[in-house]
């Protein structure tokens, strides 16, 4: 028998369960406890092939080699592998490994450095100290400011056997923080965006209990307020239920097969009364010999009513809107489908957008303009309605302007993979 394969082997066996341990009782996310089985499971593989090399000094390594080296070969590959950030320490405190994530987090050159060199934070290195100097296994939130923000929950825990290494594994918590960040603002954006509706409301109501009880003209203009800002309330409740309700099935790809052409013209038709009272003519292509898209009929006719809405909007007085389709040759890198893709583009000949502007116009209640688009009955929601629906269509949307020149707002939608067949030809 070999008695330093063994106790690597075991060594091995007992991190990888000890870190699965201290993830589990850190109440760590799904990802953390997977990856920490990933590390057990490294680790008793590690235990096998051990015991397969029976060379003498084969694990031989001491603390003061390289401390690489004394991770048999296999367990390394897996540490080095692993896409949170481990550190190694010796009893000392001093870098015996890190993997690639680590080195990535805190600069390549770690190794038999002191830990106070490699990681800055004083919490960390606290419960790091405490850990080597007790055994007690601790977990400590952390960020790195620089160069980009960023959020780590660090696990710290000693090995019971000898050489007492203790091990230091980050998870990054930076998505899930700013999910909460933007979670947060959105209530009070929403919050905000009702209070002022409301506000107005309950004003009115007390004028009309009040000095203007008995104003029989005051009242009919107030009355008319009011139902204008109740509705407005109503839009931006529908609004939000809309953008709920798509974004908890984002995930689930559509089943049905639509016309867009269709849509399309349905959509223009629905908003002609909209159009006639602001002059403006909406032109719909013909889209004859255009493959059908796989997606959820509802959910596209609103896409393409929010999109002609905000042209008619935003664009001149007895202006035009265009709405026009062509066949892109394939997916964009990265998306669902990799066939083809329909182009549909609303454009039309307004105001224009300013540059800058154009990266922030799906965020939920960014507006260019607020005063403008609450006169225009906006909700500064339709444009992330728009881009969740293409998201869960596998699409995309592309967003071209210039001040003073109108806007084109184009939505690629994967074509259904049985209307594809044989089609080639870009419109
Ligand atoms: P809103 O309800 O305010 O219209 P959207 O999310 O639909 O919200 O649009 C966000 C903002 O994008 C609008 O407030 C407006 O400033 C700008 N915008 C959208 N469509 C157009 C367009 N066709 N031309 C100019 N600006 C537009």
């Amino acid at each position: 028998m070999d008695w330093n394969a063994t106790r690597y082997g075991f060594w091995g066996a007992a991190f990888g369960l000890a870190a699965g341990g201290v993830l589990i009782a850190g109440g760590a996310s799904h990802a953390s406890t997977i990856l920490a089985a990933c590390v057990a499971l490294a680790a008793v593989l590690a235990l096998i092939a051990g015991r397969r090399l029976r060379g003498p000094g084969k694990f031989a390594a001491t603390v003061s080699d390289d401390g690489a080296a004394l991770l048999p070969s296999l367990a390394r590959e897996v540490f080095e592998r692993l896409p949170d950030p481990l550190l190694l320490l010796d009893a000392s405190g001093r870098v015996v490994f890190a993997n690639k994530a680590m080195r990535d987090v805190v600069g390549t050159d770690t190794q038999r450095k002191p830990v106070s060199s490699v990681l800055r934070t004083p919490a960390v290195l606290n419960a790091i100290e405490r850990t080597i100097a007790t055994g007690e296994p601790t977990s400590v939130a952390f960020s790195i400011p620089v160069p980009v923000e960023r959020h780590y929950q660090a696990y710290a825990t000693r090995m019971e056997q000898s050489p007492r290494l203790t091990a230091l594994l980050l998870h990054d918590l930076t998505a899930v923080i700013r999910a909460e960040e933007a979670r947060a603002d959105f209530v009070a954006n929403a919050s905000h965006e009702l209070r002022t509706p409301l506000a107005a409301v309950s004003g009115f109501i007390d004028t009309l209990k009040g000095h203007a009880k008995d104003d029989e003209e005051a009242r009919g203009k107030f009355l008319d307020i009011m139902s204008e800002e109740a509705d407005r309330m109503r839009r931006l409740i529908d609004d939000l239920l809309s953008l709920t309700r798509i974004e908890l099935n984002e995930h689930v790809p559509p089943s049905g097969t639509v016309d867009i052409a269709g849509l399309a013209r349905n959509a223009a038709a629905a908003l002609q009364s909209l159009a006639k009272a602001d002059n403006v003519t909406i032109a719909v292509a013909d889209g004859a010999g255009l493959p059908a898209v796989r997606g959820e009929r509802d959910e596209l006719i609103q896409l393409l009513q929010n999109l002609i809405h905000n042209a008619i909007k935003y664009g001149r007085d007895g202006g035009h809107v265009w709405v026009s389709f062509a066949l892109a040759p394939s997916s964009p890198p990265g998306r669902r489908g990799g066939g083809a893709m329909v182009a549909v583009s609303v454009k039309d000949d307004g105001e224009g957008i300013p540059r800058e502007a154009i990266p922030r116009l799906t965020e939920r209640f960014y507006r260019v303009d607020v005063k403008r688009s609450r006169e225009r009955g906006g909700t500064g929601l339709g444009l992330a309605i728009v881009k969740h629906i293409a998201n869960r269509h596998g699409g995309r949307l592309a967003i071209e302007s210039k001040p003073g020149e109108g806007s084109t707002f184009t939505v690629f939608l994967p074509t259904a993979v049985e209307a594809i067949s044989g089609v080639t030809e870009v419109l």
